[in-house]
């Protein structure tokens, strides 16, 4: 190919490859046990693969509605309203899309005009700063608390400006493996209660929640949801990350915005799945025992790496387990992440990626979404460390 003879200024000029594609080609290249990047190392429920044969076959290969089936968008709803008492209408303010990175893109693209405001939390998944930013937004952060990650109320309040049109939310958290309380969610909702602000709500962990505590979604705080787009993914709930497929809930004027975009971007989100998970979606206990099945890697890991140098921060929620390295090394956690993998042969995520300056914290994100044999192997070399 000849070399493109103009240049064109980045939109993104800090932005390199997600820290989840290097430390899984890395892992790969080095034949590391990888726990790193977050995705389950064990199959999907036979019955979802059963029933993707049966609607591959259904005559149902063409563009699906705009806004998803029908069917989809009322097991949506109506899970929604079980779980959170929050009734959304199907026809407005419900619409499938082609996973949650697209559905808090497409939120931001609805929102944010060059010099709005975005409140992120710090440490923030990944996607989110270059998303506001693509659309000259700026990232206005609000740091959480090390090591418990809380959040300071306050420092929200004061970061709010003119100019802030939204918040990013991130309950059950990727990457401190922390969850929003009640109380939280009602400080949250009395700073905004005299603002514009929207809230885009990524809660695609909403069924990893452990030792007995309730997921508070924003769709349970009428304040809250009134300006929220509540957003999840079928990836993270049904093992199938790959099928890049999830669901927005809104209020209709904010929904009416989101489906503008979506309609000249995605347009539609693959057809034959939404058939597939209309129907699977019947089978509650596959989400319900989400938490219990999770909690039980959790609690085999951690028992795996008990004995070792390692020091569990407390995993409230999600698949990760943060583990803090401070009696082991004073590297950098990237350092440490690169020398884990290529010498030891274990991968992980270094946590301070997840910030604009890296902090001195000392902890590397392990993903506990794999089988115990991979879980075990992973503790054996942590625990000789
Ligand atoms: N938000 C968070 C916090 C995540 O951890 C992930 C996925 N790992 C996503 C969004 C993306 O979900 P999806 O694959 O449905 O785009
Ligand atoms: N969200 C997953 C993680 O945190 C990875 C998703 C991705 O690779 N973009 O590990």
């Amino acid at each position: 190919m000849p070399t493109y003879p103009g240049r064109i200024p980045s939109k993104l000029p800090h932005v390199g490859t997600t820290i989840f594609t290097v430390m899984s080609r890395l892992a790969a290249e080095h034949k590391a046990i990888n726990l790193s990047q977050g995705f389950p190392d064990f199959e999907c429920a036979a019955e979802l693969r059963a029933l993707v044969t049966k609607y591959f076959n259904a005559g149902v290969n063409q563009y699906p509605p705009m806004a998803g089936i029908p069917a989809l968008r009322e097991a949506v709803a109506e899970k929604i309203e079980t779980l959170y008492g929050a009734r959304y209408d199907v026809e407005d303010e419900i619409t499938i899309v082609p996973g949650a990175t697209y559905a808090i893109y497409t939120a931001v693209a609805t929102l944010i005009r060059p010099g709005d405001e975005v409140i992120l939390f710090e440490p923030a998944y990944d996607s989110y700063a270059p998303a506001v930013e693509v659309h000259g937004g700026k990232p206005v952060y609000v740091q959480m608390r090390y090591p418990d990650y809380s959040i300071d109320w306050p420092a929200v309040e004061t970061a709010i400006t003119p100019k802030t049109r939204a918040i990013i939310l991130n309950t059950p958290n990727n990457p401190t493996a922390t969850v929003l309380s009640a109380e939280d969610l009602r400080m949250l909702e009395g700073i905004l209660k005299k603002t514009n602000i929207v809230v885009i709500s990524d809660e695609v962990y909403e069924h990893i929640v452990f030792d007995g505590h309730q997921h508070q979604s924003v769709t349970r705080f009428p304040g809250l949801a009134e300006r929220s787009f509540f957003i999840s993914s079928f990836g993270k709930t049904y093992s199938v990350t790959g099928w890049k497929m999830g669901y927005v809930a809104a209020p209709r004027e904010l929904m009416a915005e989101f489906r503008k975009v979506h309609q000249f971007n995605a347009f539609v989100t693959n057809g034959p799945l939404q058939y597939v998970f209309a129907e699977y979606m019947k089978n509650k206990d596959a989400y319900l025992q989400l938490a219990a099945f999770y909690q039980q890697k959790r609690d085999f890991f951690l028992d795996g790496v008990k004995a070792s140098r390692f020091k569990p921060l407390p995993s409230r929620g999600t698949f990760f387990q943060n583990l803090s390295y401070e009696a082991i090394s004073d590297e950098k956690d990237t350092d440490l992440a690169l020398r884990l993998t290529r010498e030891h042969g274990i991968a992980a995520i270094p946590v301070s990626v997840f910030y604009r300056k890296p902090p001195a914290h000392r902890v590397l994100r392990f993903c506990f979404a794999k089988s115990e044999e991979t879980l075990a192997k992973g503790a054996e070399i942590l625990s000789r460390l």
